[in-house]
């Protein structure tokens, strides 16, 4: 059964009188190239979870490697049609579920085991930030995450200090992930397609952050202070955010060697790491 082919998705829509929901992302995967792409910066070795099944397109070629594939998909109607183009795979589970509500880390233990598994997905564009945050947040037992998203998220999570896209989100992948863009996928390789281009983004869970810091929920509140405004200066930026009185704050960042009307997008993880140590000092 070959997914990537229009007349597949075609006749597998009238024999289910399967609808896409816009709202649920529904936008499938048609290019084989790309479907070997992702799953060779997959890193699969036993198990793979997938966010997001569709017709299984993705989960057909994951299951042709993988020891095991576990695919969570909310879609109630889609269930019956992965029964059917699933039919020859043993090694496939399909979780009915919403995956921002489900309990990720016990659904791995149950289903995986002890091991480390890789995370692979074409992702419903409407919540991929916090299913990105969520997963590496959490800190799942996973070696590798490759999932198709926005090209301009993409972007966003690779961008390098100084640049326009970089941001908050760029900061907190850098800091548990090595991020790299595999490939630009244009509008044109799914069905029906959506508005905009697309990019598959690998992050290779790193064992330990780049940059040490003594709380890592003060470092990422560091963080998200500092882009929250993104035309304010540092030095505003933290004292909203904390409550710290400017000049205090302005002789604290002096004295890490940080011109205190800096914006946020000039400072790279170390110096997130330095604020956010000295911070937690002032409190
Ligand atoms: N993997 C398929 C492919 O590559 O063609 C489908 C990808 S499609 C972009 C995203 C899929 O995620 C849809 O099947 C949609 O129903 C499902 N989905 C949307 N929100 C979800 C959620 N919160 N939890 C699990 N699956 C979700």
């Amino acid at each position: 059964m070959d997914l990537t082919d229009i007349r597949t998705i075609r006749e597998i829509e009238k024999k289910f009188n399967f609808g896409f929901s816009k709202g649920l992302g529904q936008n499938f995967l048609l290019d084989s190239d790309v479907l070997d792409k992702i799953a060779d910066a997959a890193d699969i070795t036993d198990g793979v979870l997938e966010i997001g099944a569709g017709f299984g397109v993705l989960t057909r070629k994951l299951a042709e490697t993988a020891k095991k594939v576990v695919s969570v998909e909310i879609d109630k109607s889609l269930i019956p049609v992965l029964q059917y183009t699933l039919q020859d795979f043993d090694n496939v589970k399909i979780i009915e579920g919403d995956f921002l509500k489900l309990d990720a880390k016990a659904l791995i233990k149950e289903e995986f085991g002890g091991g480390k598994i890789s995370i692979a997905a074409n992702l419903p564009y409407y919540i991929t930030t916090p299913i990105i945050t969520g997963i590496i947040e959490s800190k799942l037992p996973v070696k590798t995450i490759v999932v198709m998203v926005q090209k301009e998220v993409a972007e966003r999570i690779v961008a390098k200090v100084g640049t326009k896209d970089y941001g908050a989100i760029s900061v907190l992948c850098n800091f548990y992930t090595k991020p790299e863009i595999v490939e630009i996928v244009p509008a044109g390789s799914f069905y029906p397609a959506p508005k905009v281009d697309s990019a598959v983004l690998r992050m290779e869970v790193l064992d330990k952050p780049p940059v040490l810091v003594e709380s890592e929920t003060q470092f990422f509140k560091v963080v998200k202070s500092a882009f929250l405004h993104r035309r304010k200066t540092l030095l505003n930026c933290l004292s909203s955010g904390f409550g710290i009185e400017k000049p205090a704050l302005s002789e604290m960042l002096k004295e890490l060697g940080i011109e205190p009307s800096v914006r946020g997008e000039r400072l790279g993880l170390s110096e997130f790491a330095k604020i956010a140590d000295a911070i937690g000092k002032m409190h």
